[in-house]
């Protein structure tokens, strides 16, 4: 059984349960972590505001040393880790390694951004006295991630945080904490102070929620729903906390007349069957010109038809399972609800059947047409392999159609009009958009949700600000 990990040491939960973390792709037990309590929560943070004492007094270089230290650690296990991940999350393995090099990537970025943690200093309108801006770090962070990526999420969450010189206590999903587990433990071994990063597993709402309003933790990170993330919010509120939410999206990919057909279908593919289709960047919705509609979508089912579903560890499989039974059941719903209202189905829809899915929670790559604006589909995000798509007359009516949501995450559009592409940019009611482009999350720009999909952003050197505090100070001469 896994344990926490607590002021580097390895700690069992106080009342002695634990939770099985299975395998989605056949239901097989990986290992077990602790079902932790708010006794636990209260240690971490404990040995968090301890090891913060140490940690952000240390030099900024002296910290990313140590990162990049961790780095290595981290990279010599590439791939151990990587099927760790596989294991207890269900993503094929090239995915699972594709994580781990991201968050990797991710961690040298912020341990390369150190030595623009700075302050300045500023002329004031009296002359016998200046200014100065001290940016110093917040203290205790929460890191709360969800389990579609947990190690990326968590490197952009801790890679910031650690440089500026905070100490974190990540909660990963229930069903996702071992590679978090065993990330941390490498970390420390490579010199990060007891206690400068701790993982406290257990049920999501229970410890989540003690953890934001521990009145210690000044710093809150969350990614995951949005219907949590409202929760989030409110209760951090309550403590005047700074908060960054990384929530839902139903991201519109638009492909105009003009489009390259080819890149744009796969930019659909991948962006939706990638991980199963459970990506908060994922193509969620696909408006398509008329006048290209049915060479373009020749081109996708041709993809989708070539989608191998299978375990995991496979070396042929394309698309793996889904994470959990209810999100599987959940996305069934929304196309059950589709096809009761008239919607079409291109391909899938149903369980793939045979040797090696009936324990698994598979679902075959879903497209769906002529699907009525009043759907589900349209209305919720649809976190899973099925893909909507709708014919539009034009960009107005595209750009209408992609701005009715609740959600602003990120858009894609195709175009080889650069003038086009401009306008639509500025004009498309989210955080992100990719122009020719599959929806790709760069650490050196700045990601996050407008309207329900977030608050703040992470990624880019302004993930550092949200993990400083800048502090005037005035110094009279005269
Ligand atoms: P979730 O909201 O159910 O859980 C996210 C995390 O919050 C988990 O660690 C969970 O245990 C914890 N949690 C649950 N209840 C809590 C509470 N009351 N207080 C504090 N923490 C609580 O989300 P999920 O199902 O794990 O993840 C999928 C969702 O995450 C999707 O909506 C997806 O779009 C979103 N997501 C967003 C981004 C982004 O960057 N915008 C990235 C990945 C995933």
């Amino acid at each position: 059984m896994s344990k926490m990990f607590i002021n580097g040491e390895w700690i069992e939960s106080s009342n002695n349960a634990a939770m099985e973390i299975r395998n989605p792709a056949n239901g097989e037990v990986v290992d077990s972590a602790p079902e932790g309590t708010i006794k636990e929560v209260n240690a971490a943070v404990d040995a968090a505001t301890d090891a913060f004492k140490k940690w952000s007094r240390m030099s900024v270089e002296e910290r990313a040393n140590i990162v990049l230290k961790g780095i290595e650690a981290v990279h010599a296990q590439q791939d151990e880790l990587a099927l760790l991940l596989t294991r207890e999350q269900g993503k094929p393995l090239n995915e699972a390694k594709t994580e781990i090099e991201h968050f990797l990537h991710g961690m040298k970025f912020y341990a390369h951004l150190a030595p623009s943690v700075r302050g300045s200093y500023v002329n004031l309108p009296d002359p016998s006295m200046y200014g100065m801006v001290l940016r110093q770090p917040i203290g205790v962070c929460a890191a709360i991630v969800p389990w579609n990526f947990p190690v990326t999420l968590l490197g952009t969450k801790i890679g910031p945080a650690l440089v500026a010189g905070n100490t974190v206590v990540a909660k990963p999903s229930p069903t996702t904490p071992l590679t978090t587990l065993k990330i941390a433990e490498l970390l420390t071994q490579a010199g990060l102070p007891n206690g400068a990063l701790n993982v406290i597993t257990g049920p999501g709402a229970e410890l989540g929620e003690a953890l934001i309003t521990h009145p210690t933790v000044r710093r809150v990170a969350f990614t995951g729903s949005t219907k949590t993330g409202k929760r989030v919010a409110e209760i951090a509120g309550r403590g005047i906390k700074r908060v960054t939410l990384e929530l839902g999206g139903s991201d519109p990919l638009i492909v105009c007349d003009d489009a390259d057909l080819k890149r744009a279908s796969v930019a659909a593919s991948i962006g939706r069957f990638f991980n199963a289709g459970q990506m908060c960047l994922a193509v969620k919705r696909m408006y398509v010109f008329d006048s290209v509609y049915d060479e373009f979508m020749q081109l996708v089912m041709a993809r989708v038809s070539k989608t191998t579903v299978g375990g995991g560890e496979d070396p042929k499989t394309r698309m793996g399972p889904m994470h959990t039974a209810v999100g599987r059941e959940l996305v069934e719903a929304q196309i059950a609800d589709a096809v009761s209202k008239g919607a079409q189905v291109l391909a899938g829809g149903k369980r793939p059947e045979g040797d090696g899915f009936d324990n698994g929670f598979y679902l075959q790559p879903t497209v769906l047409t002529d699907v009525p604006l009043d759907s589900r589909m349209r209305t919720e995000e649809v976190f899973g392999p099925a893909l909507p798509v709708w014919r539009v007359k034009d960009l107005e009516e595209a750009i209408a159609l992609a701005n009715d949501s609740p959600y602003g995450l990120g858009a894609t559009v195709f175009t080889r009009d650069l003038k086009r592409a401009r306008d639509v940019a500025e004009r498309l009611e989210v955080g992100n958009v990719w122009i020719n482009s599959l929806e790709i999350g760069f650490d050196e720009l700045p990601f996050g949700g407008v309207k329900e999909s977030g608050l703040g952003r992470e990624h880019g050197p302004e993930a550092l600000d949200y993990y400083l505090e800048p502090k005037g100070v005035v110094i009279a001469t005269g």
